[in-house]
């Protein structure tokens, strides 16, 4: 069984008695779907028809929201891409990351989470 255990301000995992990881190693674990959450989500808002708010926390919000959606995608750094090239149908992810992005902003775009400044009425 695995066990997380914290030793000089360190974490460490532990298989039994046996130290596998410290905590340092995860620096090295990539989540590939934000790069990818990211590229959609800037080319679909650079193709919006319709004007809607743009600030950094309606920006984070929507990657946030897309980021929650999609399958978490990670790697190891040292190794490249080479897990990701074979572990994913990419067309399916791809259609899912632009299916994913599209929702969050029309979420965040009706239901922003800062007060609006306009005048209507709810
Ligand atoms: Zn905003």
């Amino acid at each position: 069984m695995y066990k997380l255990a914290t030793k000089d301000n360190l974490q460490y995992i532990f298989m039994g008695d046996d130290m596998i990881l410290k905590k340092d190693d995860f620096e090295n674990l990539i989540n590939e779907s934000e790069t990818v959450v990211l590229a959609e989500l800037e080319s679909q808002l650079d193709a919006l028809s319709e004007p809607m708010c743009l600030c950094n926390e309606c920006v984070l919000d929507m990657a946030a929201i897309a980021l929650n959606t999609v399958k978490p995608l990670y790697r190891v750094s040292l190794l490249g891409s080479l897990y990701t090239a074979t572990a994913m149908d990419e067309e399916n992810y791809a259609s899912s990351v632009k299916k994913a992005v599209s929702n969050a902003i029309e979420r965040v775009g009706n239901n922003p989470s800062h007060e609006v400044e306009n005048t209507q009425e709810e």
